[in-house]
Protein backbone atom coordinates (compact mmCIF):
# COMPACT_ATOMS: atom_id res chain seq x y z
CA UNK A 1 0.00 0.00 0.00
CA UNK A 2 1.29 3.53 -0.58
CA UNK A 3 0.76 5.61 2.33
CA UNK A 4 1.13 9.37 2.81
CA UNK A 5 2.16 11.22 5.75
CA UNK A 6 -1.35 11.58 6.74
CA UNK A 7 -1.64 7.40 6.99
CA UNK A 8 0.72 7.87 10.10
CA UNK A 9 -1.57 9.33 12.35
CA UNK A 10 -2.73 7.07 15.00
CA UNK A 11 -1.38 3.54 15.86
CA UNK A 12 0.81 5.22 18.39
CA UNK A 13 2.74 3.40 21.06
CA UNK A 14 1.87 2.80 24.80
CA UNK A 15 4.79 2.96 26.90
CA UNK A 16 5.21 2.69 30.44
CA UNK A 17 6.10 5.35 33.09
CA UNK A 18 8.98 4.03 35.32
CA UNK A 19 9.36 6.50 37.57
CA UNK A 20 5.12 6.81 37.95
CA UNK A 21 5.33 3.74 38.06
CA UNK A 22 7.84 2.86 40.44
CA UNK A 23 5.97 6.01 43.24
CA UNK A 24 2.13 4.05 42.92
CA UNK A 25 2.96 0.45 42.52
CA UNK A 26 0.63 0.77 39.88
CA UNK A 27 1.71 0.01 35.89
CA UNK A 28 0.88 3.84 34.62
CA UNK A 29 0.81 3.93 31.19
CA UNK A 30 1.74 6.95 28.13
CA UNK A 31 -0.09 6.98 25.22
CA UNK A 32 2.84 8.17 22.68
CA UNK A 33 0.66 10.65 20.94
CA UNK A 34 4.06 13.32 20.29
CA UNK A 35 4.83 10.66 17.54
CA UNK A 36 2.08 11.67 15.61
CA UNK A 37 3.21 13.07 12.14
CA UNK A 38 2.71 16.68 13.09
CA UNK A 39 3.87 15.81 16.78
CA UNK A 40 0.22 15.90 18.83
CA UNK A 41 -2.63 14.48 20.02
CA UNK A 42 -4.39 16.71 17.79
CA UNK A 43 -3.42 15.56 14.64
CA UNK A 44 -6.29 12.83 15.31
CA UNK A 45 -8.74 15.35 15.77
CA UNK A 46 -8.23 17.59 12.88
CA UNK A 47 -8.20 13.90 10.73
CA UNK A 48 -11.53 13.33 12.03
CA UNK A 49 -12.78 16.48 11.12
CA UNK A 50 -11.02 16.91 7.63
CA UNK A 51 -12.54 13.08 6.47
CA UNK A 52 -16.36 13.94 8.13
CA UNK A 53 -16.07 17.33 5.80
CA UNK A 54 -14.76 15.40 2.61
CA UNK A 55 -17.74 12.61 3.34
CA UNK A 56 -20.46 15.79 3.35
CA UNK A 57 -18.82 17.21 0.37
CA UNK A 58 -18.15 20.65 2.20
CA UNK A 59 -14.96 20.55 1.29
CA UNK A 60 -12.87 19.71 -2.11
CA UNK A 61 -9.25 19.98 -3.73
CA UNK A 62 -8.35 23.65 -3.87
CA UNK A 63 -11.09 24.34 -0.75
CA UNK A 64 -10.04 26.21 2.48
CA UNK A 65 -10.31 25.35 6.47
CA UNK A 66 -10.12 28.08 8.57
CA UNK A 67 -9.98 27.45 12.41
CA UNK A 68 -9.22 29.22 16.00
CA UNK A 69 -6.73 27.19 17.73
CA UNK A 70 -4.08 27.68 20.49
CA UNK A 71 -1.64 25.86 17.87
CA UNK A 72 -2.00 22.02 17.88
CA UNK A 73 -4.82 21.82 16.39
CA UNK A 74 -3.70 24.41 13.59
CA UNK A 75 -0.22 22.60 12.70
CA UNK A 76 -2.31 19.28 12.21
CA UNK A 77 -4.57 21.13 9.91
CA UNK A 78 -1.93 22.73 8.12
CA UNK A 79 0.15 19.04 7.63
CA UNK A 80 -3.24 17.29 6.50
CA UNK A 81 -4.58 20.46 4.02
CA UNK A 82 -0.86 20.53 2.54
CA UNK A 83 -1.04 16.79 1.70
CA UNK A 84 -4.32 16.91 0.33
CA UNK A 85 -4.49 20.47 -1.39
CA UNK A 86 -6.81 22.43 0.72
CA UNK A 87 -5.75 25.87 2.09
CA UNK A 88 -5.36 26.77 5.93
CA UNK A 89 -5.99 29.86 7.99
CA UNK A 90 -5.14 30.05 11.45
CA UNK A 91 -6.98 32.46 14.12
CA UNK A 92 -4.60 32.21 17.25
CA UNK A 93 -4.58 34.00 20.43
CA UNK A 94 -1.80 35.54 21.48
CA UNK A 95 -0.74 33.95 24.28
CA UNK A 96 -0.14 31.49 22.79
CA UNK A 97 3.90 29.99 22.37
CA UNK A 98 5.97 31.72 19.85
CA UNK A 99 6.84 28.31 18.89
CA UNK A 100 3.86 27.71 17.40
CA UNK A 101 3.91 30.91 15.47
CA UNK A 102 6.80 30.14 13.65
CA UNK A 103 5.58 26.47 12.76
CA UNK A 104 2.69 27.25 11.26
CA UNK A 105 4.20 30.35 9.22
CA UNK A 106 6.65 28.02 8.08
CA UNK A 107 4.30 25.64 7.28
CA UNK A 108 2.82 28.12 4.59
CA UNK A 109 -0.63 29.09 7.04
CA UNK A 110 -2.36 31.83 6.73
CA UNK A 111 -1.79 33.03 10.26
CA UNK A 112 -4.00 35.97 11.88
CA UNK A 113 -2.97 36.98 15.78
CA UNK A 114 -6.08 38.23 17.63
CA UNK A 115 -5.75 39.52 21.17
CA UNK A 116 -6.57 36.78 24.12
CA UNK A 117 -10.27 37.36 24.77
CA UNK A 118 -12.63 35.56 27.04
CA UNK A 119 -15.01 33.27 25.06
CA UNK A 120 -17.69 35.37 25.96
CA UNK A 121 -16.21 38.19 24.21
CA UNK A 122 -17.22 38.22 20.39
CA UNK A 123 -13.21 39.02 19.48
CA UNK A 124 -12.43 35.69 21.21
CA UNK A 125 -10.09 33.79 18.78
CA UNK A 126 -12.80 30.70 18.18
CA UNK A 127 -15.76 33.48 17.63
CA UNK A 128 -13.30 35.85 14.89
CA UNK A 129 -12.28 32.08 13.33
CA UNK A 130 -16.31 31.33 13.02
CA UNK A 131 -16.99 34.33 11.39
CA UNK A 132 -14.03 34.78 8.91
CA UNK A 133 -15.00 31.14 7.50
CA UNK A 134 -18.51 32.30 7.14
CA UNK A 135 -17.77 35.60 5.39
CA UNK A 136 -15.01 33.52 3.02
CA UNK A 137 -17.76 30.77 2.40
CA UNK A 138 -19.82 32.84 0.99
CA UNK A 139 -17.79 34.67 -1.00
CA UNK A 140 -16.31 32.05 -2.90
CA UNK A 141 -19.67 29.97 -3.16
CA UNK A 142 -18.73 27.13 -0.79
CA UNK A 143 -16.00 24.87 -0.37
CA UNK A 144 -14.65 26.86 2.82
CA UNK A 145 -15.18 24.95 6.35
CA UNK A 146 -14.80 25.38 9.88
CA UNK A 147 -13.08 23.49 11.82
CA UNK A 148 -14.73 23.99 15.23
CA UNK A 149 -12.74 21.55 16.83
CA UNK A 150 -14.93 22.26 20.26
CA UNK A 151 -18.36 21.81 19.45
CA UNK A 152 -17.77 19.37 16.26
CA UNK A 153 -18.11 16.10 17.04
CA UNK A 154 -16.12 14.50 14.78
CA UNK A 155 -13.41 15.45 17.00
CA UNK A 156 -14.37 12.80 19.75
CA UNK A 157 -16.02 10.31 17.46
CA UNK A 158 -12.35 9.78 15.91
CA UNK A 159 -10.57 9.43 19.44
CA UNK A 160 -14.06 6.81 19.88
CA UNK A 161 -12.90 4.83 17.32
CA UNK A 162 -9.29 5.07 16.83
CA UNK A 163 -7.61 6.22 20.29
CA UNK A 164 -9.97 4.25 22.70
CA UNK A 165 -9.77 1.30 20.64
CA UNK A 166 -5.81 1.53 20.28
CA UNK A 167 -5.93 1.54 23.96
CA UNK A 168 -7.92 -1.75 24.38
CA UNK A 169 -5.70 -3.63 22.12
CA UNK A 170 -2.42 -2.53 23.81
CA UNK A 171 -3.52 -3.71 27.11
CA UNK A 172 -5.34 -6.51 26.33
CA UNK A 173 -8.47 -4.66 27.51
CA UNK A 174 -6.27 -4.81 31.05
CA UNK A 175 -6.84 -1.38 32.27
CA UNK A 176 -8.48 -0.05 35.58
CA UNK A 177 -8.10 3.48 34.93
CA UNK A 178 -7.92 6.37 32.23
CA UNK A 179 -7.43 10.06 32.54
CA UNK A 180 -6.49 13.08 30.66
CA UNK A 181 -6.82 16.79 30.61
CA UNK A 182 -9.65 18.94 28.46
CA UNK A 183 -8.70 21.43 25.94
CA UNK A 184 -11.89 20.55 23.62
CA UNK A 185 -12.73 17.26 25.20
CA UNK A 186 -12.26 15.40 22.34
CA UNK A 187 -10.26 12.82 23.92
CA UNK A 188 -11.39 12.39 27.43
CA UNK A 189 -14.99 12.16 25.74
CA UNK A 190 -14.05 9.66 22.85
CA UNK A 191 -11.56 7.67 25.02
CA UNK A 192 -14.08 7.20 28.13
CA UNK A 193 -17.01 6.66 25.63
CA UNK A 194 -15.25 3.73 23.48
CA UNK A 195 -13.64 2.09 26.83
CA UNK A 196 -17.02 1.91 28.64
CA UNK A 197 -18.53 0.60 25.92
CA UNK A 198 -15.96 -2.52 26.26
CA UNK A 199 -15.80 -2.40 30.09
CA UNK A 200 -17.65 -0.49 32.40
CA UNK A 201 -15.86 -0.80 35.15
CA UNK A 202 -12.77 0.81 33.88
CA UNK A 203 -12.80 4.24 35.43
CA UNK A 204 -12.32 7.58 34.09
CA UNK A 205 -10.65 11.09 35.23
CA UNK A 206 -10.73 14.25 34.42
CA UNK A 207 -7.00 15.87 35.34
CA UNK A 208 -7.97 19.61 35.13
CA UNK A 209 -4.89 22.18 35.18
CA UNK A 210 -5.32 25.40 38.02
CA UNK A 211 -7.42 28.12 36.15
CA UNK A 212 -10.23 25.79 34.48
CA UNK A 213 -13.81 24.46 36.03
CA UNK A 214 -13.44 20.93 34.94
CA UNK A 215 -12.52 20.13 37.94
CA UNK A 216 -15.34 21.92 39.66
CA UNK A 217 -17.77 20.72 37.42
CA UNK A 218 -17.18 17.11 37.47
CA UNK A 219 -16.38 16.97 41.26
CA UNK A 220 -19.16 19.21 42.42
CA UNK A 221 -21.21 19.67 39.33
CA UNK A 222 -20.59 23.82 39.35
CA UNK A 223 -19.11 25.40 36.39
CA UNK A 224 -16.25 27.46 38.18
CA UNK A 225 -12.90 27.92 38.10
CA UNK A 226 -10.10 27.16 40.72
CA UNK A 227 -6.71 28.94 41.25
CA UNK A 228 -4.58 31.12 38.88
CA UNK A 229 -5.26 30.48 34.94
CA UNK A 230 -2.69 27.86 34.28
CA UNK A 231 0.52 28.38 32.03
CA UNK A 232 0.15 25.08 30.75
CA UNK A 233 -1.00 25.19 27.01
CA UNK A 234 -3.89 23.34 24.91
CA UNK A 235 -5.75 22.55 28.28
CA UNK A 236 -8.30 24.42 30.62
CA UNK A 237 -12.00 24.61 29.32
CA UNK A 238 -14.22 27.11 30.87
CA UNK A 239 -17.60 25.68 29.24
CA UNK A 240 -19.65 22.49 28.29
CA UNK A 241 -18.21 21.68 24.82
CA UNK A 242 -20.42 19.32 22.60
CA UNK A 243 -16.96 17.73 22.66
CA UNK A 244 -17.17 18.01 26.96
CA UNK A 245 -21.01 16.97 26.70
CA UNK A 246 -20.49 12.85 26.02
CA UNK A 247 -17.81 12.22 28.86
CA UNK A 248 -18.43 9.36 31.23
CA UNK A 249 -16.58 10.31 34.29
CA UNK A 250 -15.80 9.32 37.65
CA UNK A 251 -12.86 11.28 39.38
CA UNK A 252 -11.42 14.41 38.92
CA UNK A 253 -8.09 15.97 39.84
CA UNK A 254 -7.17 19.27 40.23
CA UNK A 255 -3.09 19.99 39.15
CA UNK A 256 -1.23 22.91 40.24
CA UNK A 257 1.24 24.25 37.37
CA UNK A 258 3.98 23.68 40.29
CA UNK A 259 3.11 19.79 40.14
CA UNK A 260 2.67 19.44 36.48
CA UNK A 261 6.13 21.40 36.03
CA UNK A 262 7.87 19.57 38.76
CA UNK A 263 6.82 16.29 37.08
CA UNK A 264 7.72 17.09 33.55
CA UNK A 265 11.36 17.80 34.86
CA UNK A 266 11.80 14.84 37.01
CA UNK A 267 10.57 12.65 33.68
CA UNK A 268 13.48 13.78 31.75
CA UNK A 269 15.65 12.37 34.39
CA UNK A 270 14.06 9.53 35.29
CA UNK A 271 12.56 8.56 31.94
CA UNK A 272 13.99 10.18 29.02
CA UNK A 273 11.19 11.40 28.37
CA UNK A 274 10.90 15.42 26.95
CA UNK A 275 7.40 16.27 26.92
CA UNK A 276 4.69 19.13 26.74
CA UNK A 277 3.28 21.10 29.15
CA UNK A 278 -0.19 19.31 29.35
CA UNK A 279 1.17 16.23 29.76
CA UNK A 280 2.95 16.97 33.35
CA UNK A 281 -1.03 17.37 34.42
CA UNK A 282 -1.75 14.64 32.64
CA UNK A 283 0.82 12.21 34.41
CA UNK A 284 -0.03 14.09 37.80
CA UNK A 285 -3.54 13.27 37.45
CA UNK A 286 -2.72 9.34 36.79
CA UNK A 287 -0.69 9.63 39.80
CA UNK A 288 -3.17 10.93 41.64
CA UNK A 289 -5.93 8.02 40.47
CA UNK A 290 -3.19 5.60 40.82
CA UNK A 291 -2.88 6.60 44.60
CA UNK A 292 -6.93 6.68 45.07
CA UNK A 293 -6.89 3.23 43.34
CA UNK A 294 -4.62 1.29 45.38
CA UNK A 295 -1.15 -0.72 44.10
CA UNK A 296 -1.39 -3.32 41.06
CA UNK A 297 -3.74 -1.12 38.94
CA UNK A 298 -3.11 -0.46 34.94
CA UNK A 299 -3.62 3.32 34.84
CA UNK A 300 -3.56 4.65 30.94
CA UNK A 301 -2.67 8.46 30.09
CA UNK A 302 -1.90 10.42 26.89
CA UNK A 303 1.19 12.34 25.84
CA UNK A 304 0.28 14.87 23.92
CA UNK A 305 3.34 16.63 22.53
CA UNK A 306 6.89 17.03 23.33
CA UNK A 307 8.62 19.70 25.27
CA UNK A 308 10.33 21.28 22.12
CA UNK A 309 7.09 23.57 21.07
CA UNK A 310 7.57 25.18 25.00
CA UNK A 311 11.36 26.36 25.41
CA UNK A 312 10.21 29.53 25.79
CA UNK A 313 8.53 28.74 28.71
CA UNK A 314 9.66 25.09 30.08
CA UNK A 315 13.37 25.93 30.00
CA UNK A 316 13.13 30.18 30.15
CA UNK A 317 14.48 30.85 34.07
CA UNK A 318 13.08 34.11 34.27
CA UNK A 319 9.55 33.05 33.55
CA UNK A 320 9.63 30.59 35.54
CA UNK A 321 10.96 32.33 38.39
CA UNK A 322 8.30 35.35 37.81
CA UNK A 323 5.74 32.37 37.99
CA UNK A 324 7.32 30.94 41.09
CA UNK A 325 7.45 27.84 38.77
CA UNK A 326 10.25 24.54 39.45
CA UNK A 327 13.30 25.10 37.88
CA UNK A 328 15.87 22.17 36.77
CA UNK A 329 18.51 22.31 38.06
CA UNK A 330 20.28 22.17 34.31
CA UNK A 331 19.44 25.21 32.89
N1 LIG B 1 -2.56 18.86 25.15
C1 LIG B 1 -2.18 19.66 24.14
C2 LIG B 1 -0.74 20.04 24.04
C3 LIG B 1 -3.14 20.15 23.23
O1 LIG B 1 -2.76 20.96 22.24
C4 LIG B 1 -4.49 19.78 23.40
C5 LIG B 1 -5.53 20.29 22.45
N2 LIG B 1 -5.98 21.58 22.61
C6 LIG B 1 -4.85 18.96 24.47
C7 LIG B 1 -3.85 18.52 25.32
C8 LIG B 1 -6.28 18.61 24.78
O2 LIG B 1 -6.88 17.70 23.92
P1 LIG B 1 -8.43 17.76 23.60
O3 LIG B 1 -8.66 18.97 22.74
O4 LIG B 1 -8.71 16.49 22.89
O5 LIG B 1 -9.19 17.90 24.88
Amino acid sequence: MEADIVDLIGNTPLIKLKYPSEITGCNIYGKAEFLNPAGSVKDRAALGIILEAEKNKEIEKGGTLVEGTFGNTGIAFAMINNARGYKTIIVMPDNASNEKRDILRNMGADLKIVESLPYSDSGNYQHVSRKLALELNEKNGGNVIWGNQFDNIANYKFHESTTAQEILNQTEGKIDGFTCAIGTGGTLSGVSVGIKQKNKNIKVACSDPQGARMYNYFKHGKLEEKGDPSETEGIGQYRITKNVEPSLIDMSYHITDYEAFDLLYKLVKTDGLFLGTSCGVNIAGAIKMAKDMGPGKNIVTILCDDANKYYSKMFNKDFLQSKKLPIPEWI
